[in-house]
């Protein structure tokens, strides 16, 4: 089939065109590049053939001057893409830029600059919660239904989906030791997230408004939030996650640009607390992504997070990220936290799925409580495009290797 032929129904049509940074074979040079299909469009490349001042976003190692660029720049540039890719006129011009999928190397799109992660599933918050502390009266936190709980995470250890993960070391105490113990983790976990990446920055001083956060925000893609739950247990009191998390956060390849998944857009889970006037989002519009994320051990599906369930939206999320003046950096990268539905088989961790490794999962290859040396973990998602389509996520997958 021609590259511009897309199958009917493929979830990377040219309804899609998710961004990403390509080389080619025998090549050191990395170049943005825009999915179509199972090929990428070497995106500079094409612009240059066609004379378009977009060369200057596109012929670039790294998508962090197209997301400098703001929302008009984003738009314009898509409508380029898209005709470029579906107009007879551009495709002959742009084919010889079109190389197969399994032909390059995908590399980390964007260079990542702060990282921060959200805990914003009241599903995951609420079995967290049992699971760690029974005996409270309620498993949420008194400030969970008030602000977006966060933490800073470590921007230099995000990694592009098929990085191989080494099981971290960490110190770690169960109930049972009288003392700490060192050693690589007995409980390594997944956390199946959607992270959101910041083009536009903001100023000092300056918080974004919910109203702001589309000419900040560029896109979107899987994250696997990789997580050593033995060595976060014993560490996280008072001050939060760190090492049982630092070690890898893995993200997909592709970026998927918001302007493509207007389609998805759906209205958050109701609001049960009245919401301070930074965060009310009553008047703001469907802020929430209808995405239905797979989970896969080896191949097998062990859930179905569904993303339309996230008690606080992006949108909030950065509202409350810039609420005290802290600025916004091209290439910021936030975690959604968790995605854990209402439904066991929903649930984002192994944590949950396991209920703490009280109830394994019967996988084809054996029992799991938490990841085995050589496990790969794969997270793919889907959402709702126009007229009936699917708009595809890239998927975020990560192997363990041997500490
Ligand atoms: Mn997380």
């Amino acid at each position: 089939m021609p590259p511009f032929e897309v199958p009917e129904g493929d979830p990377f049509g040219p309804h899609n065109l998710p961004y990403g940074v390509f080389s080619r074979a025998g090549s050191q040079e990395r170049t943005v590049g825009v999915r179509l299909g199972d090929h990428v469009l070497d995106a500079g490349a094409a612009a240059l053939a066609l004379g378009s001042p977009y060369a200057a976003l596109l012929a670039r190692p790294t998508l962090n001057p197209l997301l400098a660029a703001g929302r008009t720049a984003w738009s314009d540039v898509r409508r380029a893409l898209t005709a470029w890719v579906t107009v007879p006129a551009h495709q002959e011009t742009v084919a010889p830029f079109l190389h197969p999928l399994d032909s390059v190397t995908l590399h980390l799109p964007f260079e990542v600059a702060d990282y921060v992660d959200f805990y914003a599933s009241e599903n995951h918050a609420r079995n967290v919660g049992q699971i760690f502390r029974p005996d409270a009266a309620d498993s949420l936190t008194p400030n969970w239904k008030h602000l977006p709980i966060g933490y800073h995470g470590r921007s230099g250890t995000v990694v592009v989906s098929g990085t191989d993960v080494v099981r971290p070391a960490g110190q770690r105490k169960g109930p049972a030791d009288p003392e700490p113990v060192f050693g690589p983790s007995v409980r390594l976990d997944i956390e199946a997230e959607v992270g959101f990446v910041v083009g536009v920055p903001s100023r000092t001083g300056r918080p974004v408004s919910l109203e702001s956060f589309r000419e900040h925000v560029f896109g979107l893609c899987l994250l696997n939030d990789w997580s050593a739950r033995d060595v976060q247990a014993w560490e996280y009191v008072p001050l939060g996650p760190f090492l049982g998390k630092s070690f890898a956060t893995s993200v997909s390849a592709w970026i998927t640009p918001l302007d493509a998944l207007e389609d998805a857009r759906v209205a958050p889970p109701r609001r049960t607390h009245p919401l301070l006037p930074y965060l009310d989002d009553a008047a703001d519009g469907p802020g929430g992504y209808d995405l239905r994320i797979s989970v896969a051990i080896n191949g097998h599906t062990v859930s179905e997070p569904p993303f339309s369930t996230m008690y606080w939206t992006a949108a909030q999320q950065l509202a409350h990220m810039t609420v005290n003046g802290a600025s916004l950096r091209t290439g910021d990268l936030y975690g959604s936290g968790t995605v854990s539905g209402p439904e066991p088989a929903q649930r984002g961790s192994l944590l949950e799925l396991t209920w703490n490794g009280r109830e394994p999962l019967e996988l084809p290859d054996g029992k799991r409580t938490f990841l085995e040396d050589g496990d790969v973990v794969t997270l793919s998602a889907w959402a709702p495009g126009p007229d009936g389509t699917r708009v595809g996520l890239g998927e975020v997958t990560g192997r363990i290797v041997t500490a």
